[in-house]
């Protein structure tokens, strides 16, 4: 049940707070592990390049020396930095950590801030007006950031949109959500769309072929490579079954995974889950609840096979995809 599932999530981000950057203090060169431009999108010369590439190091390893106009792509290694929020909280390079799963949540959601804006995945110093998003603690000279991410306004939305509770149509959770700029821009939505409308069809539609896949939920925006969105399947940081599988377990809906395999069942569509992609720890789960362990070497689970078909007809059927 939706209601639940918020309710979980509240839960597990009781103390996460969002925060807007005042000024954070680095040194150049002192501070720098290493200084580059961004290469340039030669579609859409107001995006950096897909590929993430970079087109020179600055060896003098001080931003005055880029041209004003460039330093929108350019991309810093930090050693140390520290600043302050709008309220006077206390931040520093060290403290910022993969939150989600000290959260209790393995849904990769800080995965796409790495990318929030224009400027390079490793550039992790938020700048003047960006957001922060982290857990409090009380230092010697008031509040600090213990840990924390550079986060977006489409996080913080989806953060008090999952503390409301109230479902909302995919397609308007899409248009607040997506993120054109990262590249899991469908993470958001997805997520939301789970946990407050209990809706697993984005997953049913990874597996329709071209032709038969309705609209993405974000159709009409413009996408990662700057072309815009149709009928495309969701893209999340890792392979989208065993997400929604994980989500299953770790929010307690087991519903969700079965609902996954009924449809899937039903309209005939293969998944191969969990054969692509890592070790999924709700297959595992499930495997130990049954006393079996695990084919970590093939990387082989059992446990999908009594919800569709027999395993020998399944391994002929698609004994391509066999880990040999
Ligand atoms: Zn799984």
């Amino acid at each position: 049940m939706s209601a639940e599932a918020a309710a979980k999530v509240q839960q597990l981000w009781e103390k996460l707070v969002i925060r807007r950057v005042s000024r954070t203090i680095a040194r150049e060169p002192e501070d720098v592990i290493r200084m580059e431009l961004k290469a340039v999108n030669p579609d859409d010369p107001t995006r950096l390049h897909y590929s993430g590439g970079s087109e020179r190091v600055i060896t003098s390893m001080r931003s005055s020396d880029v041209p004003k106009e460039d330093r929108w792509r350019l991309s810093t290694y930090w050693r140390h930095f520290y600043g302050f929020t709008t309220d006077g909280v206390y931040f520093a390079l060290g403290r910022h950590e993969v939150i989600d799963h000290g959260l209790g949540l393995h849904a990769e959601l800080e995965h796409d801030d790495g990318r929030a804006d224009r400027r390079g995945i490793y550039d992790y110093r938020p700048l003047e007006g960006e957001l922060i998003a982290g857990e409090l603690s009380e230092g010697q000279k008031g509040p600090l950031f213990n840990r924390w991410f550079r986060c977006t306004r489409q996080f913080l939305f989806l953060v008090n949109l999952i503390r409301i509770g109230q479902p909302m149509p995919k397609q308007e959770l899409a248009q607040k959500l997506y993120r054109p700029t990262a590249g899991w821009g469908d993470t958001y939505w997805v997520f939301a769309n789970l946990v407050l409308n209990d809706d697993i069809s984005p997953f049913i539609e990874v597996l329709m072929s071209e032709d038969q896949r309705p609209s993405h939920a974000a159709a009409g925006m413009k996408d990662f490579f700057g072309l815009v969105v149709t009928n495309q399947a969701i893209h999340l940081p890792f392979d989208a079954f065993q997400w929604l599988h994980e989500m299953s377990l770790w929010l307690e809906q087991p519903e969700w995974w079965k609902k996954f395999l009924e449809e899937t069942s039903r309209l005939g569509l293969v998944h191969f889950h969990p054969v692509w992609g890592g070790v999924c720890e709700a297959c595992e789960f499930e495997m130990m609840k049954n006393l079996d362990f695990p084919d970590y070497e093939s990387g082989w689970f059992d446990y999908q096979f009594p919800y569709s078909e027999s395993r020998a007809n399944f391994l002929e059927r698609n004994s391509n995809y066999r880990p040999v």
